[in-house]
């Protein structure tokens, strides 16, 4: 296929990319947009025909099709339709989207929340609306690309920290205009290493230097805390962020993302966010499945309890058999391999073994860190999780990995 008889860099960049897939296909190392063509309990499903372990999902506590939230869905289909037609500030608004606001306002213990169409477009839109030129951003080396790129938009000074290194936040906080706006900026649970923000400490720099705080929930929201509601019951600090941000698309089983904080942040990127204003609403049901999914957990705390076994259960096994999890604490499990042919051989030795993990790779992570990056959740069986680390054990003894 030749569109263009040209070869300028944009048709070096795609061959470049469709070599490297092709390359891998050849050798049956490739294992990104696999299809699932159906959904099991036990956190299994049906892959090319094979029944597998899911050990790729964020659907941390296993609420995918949860009767409760299935029905919530359906009810608001019959109730609403299927599109919205429109955005909220116009015809867009029903009454579902603000109960779900509501919702999501006490489950993260705030004055107020907005609800966008996906956790992405709500990061690009609300540090490009916070800030602006002139404006200083700190924001960790391993935030989630959505935020890096809302920091690129915003077109604000843009400084990036070592990676959870607080001394290093303080220098560059430091070296900043005193007088000019600041906003720091991080994941709470980074999303390919599993470990967690230290909160406490930059809380304290925000303070001390006039900074506001905004972290990224996606990997925490039903994760950290005895209930599940995130980082700052987690340090036991409630009330410490100014705007926190999470999505509907992981442990909620739905689409869309949010921000939950004061009034006055809430109204304001209500009409002047971008992706608020100019792209259509939430559909009914998936507003609606968000908002029972909220209920279900705070109905059964024992799913987060459950998760938190899972996942010491999980940890504790990789490590005991010599995987290096990197530092971890949460469902987030790098198995480290290095080069990233080590990583895809591995992969391809589980997916035999109907394990369904998948490799990160350069450059989503440096080189020579190359790694699988595995999840449990709530819905795993304890026997199953064993079995998923024998096969990965296996993986590992053949390509020398561990002993
Ligand atoms: C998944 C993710 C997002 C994006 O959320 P979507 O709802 O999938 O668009 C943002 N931030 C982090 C840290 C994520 O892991």
């Amino acid at each position: 296929m030749d569109l263009h008889n040209t070869d300028d860099a944009v048709t070096r960049r795609i061959r470049a990319f469709t070599d490297r897939v092709a390359r891998l296909k050849e050798n049956d190392l490739y294992f990104y947009n696999q299809p699932v063509a159906e959904i099991l309990p036990g956190m299994k499903v049906r892959v090319n025909g094979r029944v597998m372990g899911m050990y790729a999902s964020y659907s941390y506590l296993g609420l995918i099709n949860h009767p409760r939230i299935n029905e919530a869905a359906k009810k608001a289909v019959d109730k609403y339709g299927t599109g919205t037609n429109g955005v909220r500030t116009l015809a867009g608004t029903l009454t579902i989207h603000n109960e779900l606001e509501e919702m999501i306002a006490n489950f993260k213990h705030a004055e107020a929340a907005v609800t966008y169409s996906s956790g992405y477009a709500t990061n690009l839109s609300v540090v490009s609306t916070l800030m602006g030129r002139g404006d200083y951003v700190f924001s960790d080396k391993l935030n989630h690309a959505s935020i890096v790129d809302g920091c690129l938009m915003s077109g604000a000074e843009f400084r990036r920290f070592r990676h959870n290194d607080m001394a290093h936040l303080e220098g560059l906080l430091k070296n900043a205009p005193p007088d000019v706006a600041k906003l720091v900026i991080a994941d709470s649970v980074f999303s390919m290493d599993g470990d967690i923000i230290d909160l406490p400490k930059m809380v304290e720099l925000c303070k001390k230097y006039n900074a506001w705080l905004m972290i990224d929930e996606a990997h925490s929201l039903g994760v950290l805390g005895k209930m599940g509601t995130g980082i700052e019951e987690h340090f036991d600090m409630y009330g410490a962020i100014d705007i926190k941000m999470g999505t509907l698309s992981k442990t909620i089983p739905s689409v869309g993302g949010y921000v939950a904080s004061n009034k006055e942040i809430v109204t304001y990127l209500r009409h002047a966010s971008r992706a608020y204003i100019f792209s259509a609403a939430l559909p009914p049901a998936q507003a609606a499945a968000a908002n029972e999914a909220f209920k279900v957990i705070l109905d059964e705390p024992w799913r987060v309890e459950r998760l938190n076994q899972n996942t010491r259960q999980f940890i504790g096994g990789l490590k005991s058999m010599g995987f290096d999890t990197m530092l971890t604490e949460t469902a987030i499990v790098p198995v480290l391999c290095g080069e990233d042919d080590v990583a895809f051989a591995m992969t391809r030795e589980a997916q035999h073994n109907d394990v369904f993990v998948l490799p990160v790779v350069s450059p989503a992570v440096p080189e020579g860190l190359a790694r699988l990056r595995a999840t449990v959740t709530a819905a795993h069986e304890p026997d199953e999780i064993e079995r998923a680390m024998d096969v990965i054990g296996e993986a590992g003894r053949k390509l020398g990995l561990i002993k």
